[in-house]
């Protein structure tokens, strides 16, 4: 019964999903574990395209119904050490494990096509598509500066890139230039 309280505490009710509060914990514990033993640490930010219209067009019970089916096609690919986990409303993060610039990259693809692929069914049974765009950063070299904040948030200026360059893309923040990741972040 404690185990299922502990399960409980970390979950998000809606997505099944890791809760913000885990997520925040595993990130803290992730950064630490890159600094003292130099092991690799991925990143990815994942903000669903145009969910405000999926919303509006099909209502929020659908708009729920797309944000589970989303959780759990990334949940189905990610390995057991990675973790999914609500971020915000509609965005994800994902914490990869011990995996670098390649993997990560490789992985952020692949999540990509499949939530591109999903067929969704809305409450009036009606066919509902989605995509989702990625940012990605990850940690290779060991940079005592380097925090949870700082990592966050070189995966939202790259998110933030995947957007303005179309959706439905991934994008790393090291393959971006200087001129990116300076740029205000003028989300809206
Ligand atoms: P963009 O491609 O730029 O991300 O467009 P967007 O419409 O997804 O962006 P925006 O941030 O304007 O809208 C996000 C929407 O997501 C607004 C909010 O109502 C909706 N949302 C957030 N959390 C949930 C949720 O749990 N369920 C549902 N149905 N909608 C949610
Ligand atoms: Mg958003
Ligand atoms: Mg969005």
């Amino acid at each position: 019964a404690n185990e299922r309280l502990y399960e409980l505490s970390c979950t998000d009710g809606l997505t099944g999903m890791f809760n913000r509060r885990h997520l925040d914990k595993v990130l803290e514990a992730e950064v630490s574990r890159h600094l003292r033993y130099g092991l690799p640490l991925g990143v990815i930010l994942v903000d669903v395209d145009h969910f405000k219209k999926i919303n509006d067009e099909h209502g929020h019970v659908t708009g729920d119904v797309v944000l589970k089916n989303i959780a759990n096609t990334l949940k189905s690919l990610v390995r057991r050490a990675d973790i999914v986990a609500r971020y915000g409303g509609e965005e994800i993060c994902i914490v990869l494990a011990s995996t670098g610039e390649k993997g990560s990259l490789i992985l952020a693809q692949r999540l990509r096509a499949a939530v591109e692929a999903i067929d969704h069914t809305g409450v009036a049974g009606e066919f509902v598509k989605a995509t989702a765009s990625f940012g990605v950063v990850t940690a290779e070299d060991k940079d005592p500066k380097l925090d949870v904040p700082t990592l966050l948030s070189r995966a939202d200026q790259a998110l933030y890139t995947a957007k303005k360059s179309g959706r439905n893309k991934v994008v790393s923040w090291n393959e971006m230039t200087e001129d990116d990741r300076e740029a205000p972040l003028s989300r809206k």
